[in-house]
């Protein structure tokens, strides 16, 4: 392909895109597909010869998008959203010309400048505490990772390196595989999985602390398990707060358990993947307060504030705390401006070396959107939530599981599990909307999530007219 095709196919290409997304509710949700179904379709060997794009083309819609569940359909409620908008693809295509590998200031300028300052702008959109911005002389500052699980595990590796320096500074004759065996890492029981995770990549010892009626960890349960282990000769040096956690939106309480963990020398990490991005809303930043207790902080950009994946944007207080735990000279990636001080080399924040240059996607949408639009999207998913919630409090065959607070709402039928299960089951099937369930208390919940950047009350309304129906259907056929 040349340049001139490349204009043409790519115009075609975009209008292919633009066609997908604005029809997209024609297509069932979720794929009606036996496991392996891909195989079949396609040749078993690559081909030989060039083929056409056409032939290329018409495979798309022959092989792929059968096997698609459609995220950004208005009908997907499931698991959290997954951002999305034109401004963010056309930065992407603009990434992908590029091309640059931003490993080092070096290695692209623009691309780790324009990371540095994206990850201001939108510390300010949230009202970070100023510890947290890099500017010109601050000592903290914003990295992308890829995922939230990503910036989970570099948090908690700088926490543990970290807290080997910190004991041997004071018992220098304990070795490091001494202090290692002794660490002990803390989670809420609500906490995502990437969280335990963490702690197993990072051979810690990882407990789960107890949550609240509310599913949030209040700072009584934390402080009871920290004392035990103390006692027991444990080093506790490393919590992860959830603020809106995965099965249910609730938030850890952090303005009583960071002060904790500040006194007892632990490295608090903040995982708000999903719910960070309401934040940027004045309504909803008091749910970070006490984040200026917090060592790092990480939310997704690419759930909720219409950035496509990949961009999951963590701040750190002390920038040295994490590039400190990491870092590698060697000579081929040495560059005579490293020194100046000035310079972010954005590998000895991560795992990988090579990063690409996700902050044009950022840029693209803060400026394309406004602050205004962005906070106008997430209002508008809030109150299709609300409404849903008012649909299923209004029939008493239902109940909410936890309290609504963004943009997710945990329902069930009164009734048993297996009851409930039947009903997804039957939703799954019906392929009109998808959902995905989570577990509170031992109970088994539907979780209803506002997703879709397109979503309008009248998809929330035939979700759950849908929903009533196959509930009456089901209800009818049980034994009384
Ligand atoms: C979605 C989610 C994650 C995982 O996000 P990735 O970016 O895919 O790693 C972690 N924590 C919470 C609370 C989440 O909701």
């Amino acid at each position: 392909m040349d340049a001139a095709e490349f204009r043409r196919r790519g115009k075609e290409m975009v209008d292919y895109v633009a066609d997908y997304l604005e029809k997209i509710e024609e297509r069932p949700v979720y794929p009606d597909l036996e496991p392996g179904y891909l195989r079949d379709l396609i040749p078993t060997e690559a081909p030989c010869e060039p083929e056409s794009f056409e032939d290329l083309m018409q495979d798309v819609e022959r092989v792929i998008m059968p096997g698609i569940t459609h995220w950004h359909s208005p009908n997907f409620f499931a698991y959290f959203p997954a951002a999305s908008s034109y401004p963010a693809m056309l930065a992407d295509m603009l990434c992908g010309a590029i091309g640059c590998i931003g490993f080092s200031w070096a290695a692209s300028p623009a691309c780790t400048e324009l990371e540095t300052v994206m990850l201001d702008w939108l510390g300010k959109m949230l009202q970070l505490p100023e510890c947290f911005i890099a500017g010109t002389h601050g000592h903290g500052g914003g990295v992308i990772q890829s995922t939230a699980s990503e910036a989970t595990l570099m948090s908690l590796l700088a926490a543990r390196c970290k807290a080997v320096r910190r004991v041997q500074a004071v018992e220098s004759e304990r070795s490091e595989s001494d202090v290692l065996s002794k660490l002990v890492a803390y989670t809420s029981d609500q906490a995502h999985s990437s969280v335990e995770r963490a702690a197993l990549i990072g051979a810690v010892m990882m407990r789960k602390v107890p949550t609240d009626e509310h599913f949030a960890v209040r700072e009584e349960m934390l402080k009871k398990m920290v004392e035990e282990d103390k006692a027991a000769g444990l080093i506790p040096f490393y919590f992860c707060a959830t603020l809106g956690t995965t099965p249910s939106c609730a938030f850890d309480h952090i303005t009583k358990l960071g002060p904790l963990c500040n006194k007892e020398n632990m490295w608090m990490h903040i995982d708000a993947a999903y719910a960070g991005s309401a934040f940027i809303c004045p309504e909803f930043r008091p749910l970070l307060n006490g984040i200026e207790y917090a060592d790092s902080f990480n939310f997704n950009p690419h759930k909720w504030l219409l950035i496509n994946f990949d961009c999951s944007t963590m701040w750190v207080k002390k920038r040295t705390d994490i590039i400190g735990a990491f870092k590698m000279e060697p000579l081929y990636l040495k560059h005579e401006n490293q020194e100046s001080g000035l310079v972010t080399d954005y590998r000895h924040w991560q795992i990988p070396l090579g990063r690409r240059f996700r902050s044009l996607k950022m840029w693209f949408v803060f400026r394309l959107y406004g602050l205004k639009g962005l906070q106008a999207h997430i209002r508008k998913q809030v109150a299709l939530a609300k409404e849903f919630e008012s649909l299923v409090q209004a029939d008493n065959r239902f109940e909410i599981c936890a309290e609504v607070i963004l943009g997710l709402v945990c329902f069930r039928l009164k009734g048993s599990n297996e009851l409930n299960q039947n009903l997804l089951k039957r939703i799954t099937k019906s392929r009109e909307i998808h959902l995905v369930p989570c577990q509170l208390s031992g109970r088994f919940v539907l979780r209803f999530a506002i997703c879709a950047r397109t979503t309008e009350s009248r998809h929330i309304q035939r979700a759950w007219r849908h929903i009533t129906q196959l509930a009456f259907e089901l209800l009818q056929e049980q034994p009384h």
